[in-house]
């Protein structure tokens, strides 16, 4: 299986083996796992991902963003139950029945709607999404009662099969107090909703309110599902906050040397004359750019490893090509830039680029492009490239 050595990202299959055990030993045994695979992954490439989650590691519940993602999950042969959590317009209550997805019911008017649009006959199985801080999806009442009530009208509505409720933590990943606090009340809301549709005899199957960093930060007792995302990937839910285990990086992100050559002091390098060298300086060009999701904002400002040593990046980051400064360092066209992941003793993390840019380890690896081809790795050896 061969690729353009240009720039690709590299997934490590058994990294995640190790994440996800790691993090099964912090639930409750009766707290199952849920994956969550949406946006291919995370950008780790889920045509590889998914299928050893459910064949190796024996996941039976995966998330996705959308009904497109969950249809792909089935079309790659993935068996287990697949939860939508975001809105699906109603018009695809067909696909929903027919390929066995649960959809999120995002609002009360949401669970019309499919209702209406369900075939005769058939069920669409549901989770219903409870507001209980996030304000972003999901049934919002002020009371207990209220919520349940409205729940309780969800569940008597033909064409669909209520099988649980969950809520979203806003703040799961803060040790603020005011937060842990916030966290707490989300807590309360839902399960003292579970409690009440409980005696309303409301049956529901899964109750589930964790994250990521619900799961390490919070107790898991309560929640019936593990929705398990940023960790098993990694990455910290939050970069600043310690994780109780050894976090593996799933992904690395490389690109290959395309010419090195020795300039003189006063010359400037890249778009917008941003760069001068301020003396005579080797300078290497690297084959990745903005068009493969290596962000801007580390014009100036990023490094990249080559040989084990740091190099940093001069002037603009290009579409396709940047370039940097390996003054000292033994580099010559062909050689491998390592712009996420270790060489040597040198670590680039996700996160640290994420620092420079003042966003998340999240965003920057779902921004890695469909130009890039994920090469997959399963204990060390190359069994797979996905390509896009
Ligand atoms: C994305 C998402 C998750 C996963 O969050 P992580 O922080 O990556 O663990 C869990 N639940 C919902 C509803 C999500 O949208």
């Amino acid at each position: 299986m061969s690729y353009l050595k240009r720039a690709w990202a590299e997934t490590h299959l058994d990294r995640i083996k190790t994440n996800v055990e790691n993090f099964r030993k912090f639930l409750n045994p009766k707290t199952e796992l849920l994956c969550v695979v949406k946006a291919n992954c995370y950008g780790n490439g889920d045509d590889a991902i998914v299928p050893y989650l459910e064949k190796n590691l024996n996941v039976n519940w995966f998330a996705v963003s959308n009904i497109e993602e969950a249809k792909h999950l089935r079309d790659i042969g993935i068996k287990g139950e697949i939860l939508i959590l975001g809105y699906t317009p109603p018009e695809y209550a067909k696909e929903l029945v027919k390929y066995d997805i649960i959809q999120t019911v995002t609002e009360e008017s949401h669970a019309l709607e499919l209702s209406k649009f369900c075939p005769i006959g058939n069920r669409i199985r549901i989770h219903c999404a409870l507001d209980t801080g996030m304000t972003r999806i999901g049934v919002c009442e002020n009371t207990t009662k209220k919520t349940c009530d409205a729940v309780e009208r969800i569940s008597n509505l033909k064409g669909l099969e209520l099988e649980g409720i969950f809520t979203h933590l806003a703040v799961a990943d803060s040790d603020n107090n005011d937060d842990v606090n916030y966290t707490r009340k989300q807590i309360e809301k839902i399960t003292a909703a579970a409690e009440e549709l409980k005696k309303r005899l409301v049956v529901l199957n899964q109750i589930h309110f964790l994250n990521s960093a619900g799961g390490i930060y919070h107790s898991t007792d309560k929640s019936t599902l593990a929705r398990l995302g940023i960790i098993m990937y990694g990455l910290k839910p939050n970069s600043s906050l310690k994780v109780p285990f050894k976090l593996e990086p799933v992904l690395d992100f490389k690109a290959c040397v395309s010419m090195v050559k020795e300039v003189d002091k006063d010359v400037f390098i890249s778009y917008g004359r941003t760069y001068k060298t301020e003396s005579p300086a080797k300078i290497a060009t690297i084959t990745v750019g903005y068009a493969d999701g290596y962000p801007r904002y580390l014009s100036n400002k990023g490094e990249v490893l080559i040989n084990g040593k740091r190099a940093r990046i001069v002037g603009r980051v290009c579409m396709d090509q940047i370039m940097c400064d390996v003054t000292g360092i033994d580099v010559k066209t062909g050689d491998v830039a390592t712009l996420i992941g270790a060489d040597g003793d040198e670590v680039i993390t996700a996160d640290d680029i994420a620092d420079i840019g003042s966003t998340i380890g999240y965003e920057v690896i779902c921004n890695i492009s469909r130009r890039v081809p994920r090469v997959i790795y399963e204990n060390g050896k190359q069994i797979d490239v996905l390509k896009y």
